[in-house]
């Protein structure tokens, strides 16, 4: 098995591709992001990830993060100004009295990933795939390739973010030379990609960026829109960081929503204090105000992608796609301006902060080999669905849908009072259920509900190895079960055979015998309720209409004994028709 890494600079992710479908893991809080933040603790341990955050605050001094802009560089290069050491030589980071390489910091990264994964799985992981920038020169990838090492990783593959994502996006089953703008404005960097897909290969045809422009600088332009809102004076540090998380929260909020109401309670330093306490802000923020004063900086980005064009010698009408990755691509302004960029909307098929690492896993599974189920495109061989009231199939996933596929529909109760629902798979051809193979059957309790109360969804997956897994859910109650059926797929050739012949001789009967099933049901449900409606009403209409309804109930309930699918048909239309009368004085008594 494979990993991919997205080894980010604010956050790192891993995942595995597991039977068919790429999965994101998460550790046992159940957080798939993991901050790329470590922390040197005095006594020796060292801390990985949320653990490590919590202590910036308190030992700055001893917590490294975003070592990512370190790795690979030398002294004297961007990004290494802060830091004292001779030019030209590899960076080390002064942490409680060592030199740390940023490739060291990285490994911690790593391990802390590796360690989420294996306790997952149960299982030792020990090959990845780990994405760069696609402006990493080759120091800084043999860096990264090192950092994997460091962690106990054989390093695979060493991929471009940008290739990655288009990968998620399912971008290399696009025709061969098309070409892709990957536009990635994630917490602390922006970068425009254009790729072009040159046999299934994604190349680079060129990448522009800004290493300091991203979600940070946003909330920054959205803590001071607060801080004048509120007319607040000079902060001390810890209630700057407060007001900065809280902007953070606020902007992210007004992605979905129009306003947002923020609260901080007992902020101290400012000016409009209410006694010693501090001040309790209670700001009200709308999508509008906050896109104000950071539309200017996301129109920063513009530049990069039009130096990324013309450096591909592209125009933005030449892009068969553009794509969106990294957190602050959810805020609608971004992708406004995206929009306006490159004069197409982009493709929001994708999680943007996901893509990366969905991509990554991807690339490891293609190199493990477990893609191929897909690239030879498996389809099923015969339709599956559940049995539904009256003994009749209800197909979820038809014949011949490629695999791995997903599907599912809601179901309600047909019995007022039931308090449950079996769930029988079926596969086959055939309209009834008893005529098709019955794969397996669970029941899915609720609690007793009037007729068509109950919500029971179903979902059917079905993963590259033909394994079927049937998920049923009380959307009410919450009851959730799940099967495995492992023989979904393997069915033999002269089987297959078998049951279409089957349905196709027996394709008149079957037809028939769905439409009697449909119509005993209906006339099932439909005496009872004129026979009560007739009780009710008796005294308000005239007697031959009702010598006349009672008439054709009768020969509805003849022709249901018979069994004779037309007559059942016409007498339940005759029906229909005689109580029409009935049908109005029964709706106006309701309504009072
Ligand atoms: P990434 O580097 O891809 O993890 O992106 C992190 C950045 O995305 C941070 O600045 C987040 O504040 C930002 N972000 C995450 N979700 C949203 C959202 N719903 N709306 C706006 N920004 C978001």
């Amino acid at each position: 098995m494979i990993a991919g890494i997205d080894l980010g600079t604010t956050n790192s992710l891993i995942g595995v591709y597991e039977s068919g479908f790429p999965t994101l893991l998460a550790d046992t809080d159940g957080n798939r992001l993991t901050p790329s933040v470590v922390h040197y603790g005095a006594d020796g341990e060292t801390l990985v990830g949320r653990e490590a955050s919590r202590m910036e605050a308190l030992h700055p001094e001893r917590t490294i993060s975003s070592v990512k802009r370190l790795i690979g560089r030398r002294f004297g290069d961007e990004g290494t100004e802060g830091i004292a050491g001779s030019k030209g030589a590899p960076v080390t980071i002064p942490t409680h009295g060592k030199n740390l390489t940023p490739e060291e910091v990285s490994s911690e990264i790593l391990k802390k990933l590796k360690s989420i994964a294996e306790q997952r799985l149960g299982t030792e992981i020990t090959r990845a795939v780990i994405t760069v920038p696609a402006y990493f020169n080759d120091a800084q990838r043999a860096a990264t390739r090192r950092a994997g090492e460091l962690a106990g990783f054989t390093v695979e593959r060493i991929v471009a973010e940008p290739t990655a994502a288009a990968l998620a996006y399912g971008l290399d089953k696009l025709s061969d030379r098309s070409k892709v703008a990957v536009y990635d404005l994630g917490g602390g960097t922006f970068d425009l990609s254009i790729l072009q897909l040159d046999h299934g290969v994604f190349e680079v045809l060129a990448t522009h960026g800004d290493t300091q422009l991203g979600g940070d600088d946003l909330d920054e332009a959205v803590a001071v829109l607060i801080a004048k809102k509120a007319a607040l004076g000079d902060l001390p540090l810890e209630s700057q960081i407060r007001l900065k998380a809280a902007a953070r929260e606020a902007k992210e909020r007004l992605s979905t929503e129009e306003s947002f109401t923020l609260r901080l309670p007992f902020l101290t330093g400012g000016n409009t204090g209410e006694g010693k306490g501090g001040t309790n802000l209670e700001i009200p923020l709308s999508r509008a105000e906050i896109e104000a004063v950071c539309e200017p900086i996301i129109r920063r980005t513009r530049a990069h992608c039009l130096r990324s064009l013309e450096d591909a010698g592209l125009r933005a009408e030449d892009l068969d796609q553009v794509i969106l990755v990294g957190g602050s691509t959810r805020m609608p302004l971004v992708r406004h301006i995206v929009q306006e960029i490159f004069h197409t909307e982009p493709n929001l098929s994708q999680h943007p902060d996901e893509a990366v690492a969905l991509g990554a896993i991807l690339q490891g599974a293609i190199l493990g080999g477990n893609l191929q189920h897909v690239t030879l495109l498996d389809v099923t061989p015969l339709s599956l669905g559940i049995e539904t009231f009256g003994g009749l199939m209800n197909v979820i996933i038809p014949r011949n849908t490629t695999i791995p596929t997903k599907a599912g529909e809601m179901f309600t109760n047909a019995v007022a009072g039931q308090s449950g629902m079996t769930i029988t798979i079926l596969q086959g051809e055939r309209e009834m259920a008893a005529d098709n193979w019955r794969l397996g059957s669970f029941e899915i309790p609720f609690p007793p509900s009037p007729k068509g109360a109950a919500r029971v969804g179903v979902q059917f997956s079905l993963d590259a190895d033909g394994i079927l897994q049937v998920l049923a859910r009380d959307t009410a109650g919450g009851t959730e079960k799940i099967v495995e059926i492992k023989s979904a797929v393997e069915v033999s050739d002269e089987a297959v055979e078998a049951m279409l012949a089957g349905s196709l001789e027996h394709a008149f009967e079957d037809m028939d015998a769905r439409i009697f099933t449909e119509a005993r049901l209906k006339a099932e449900e439909m005496l009872p309720a004129v026979e009560a409606a007739l009780e009710q009403l008796a005294e308000e209409l005239p007697q031959e209409e009702i010598s006349e309804i009672k008439a054709k109930a009768a020969e509805v309930t003849s022709a249901l004994e018979a069994k004779e699918t037309a007559r059942l048909k016409q007498s339940l239309a005759a029906l229909d028709q005689a109580t029409q009368t009935l049908a109005t004085k029964l709706m106006e008594k309701a309504m009072g």
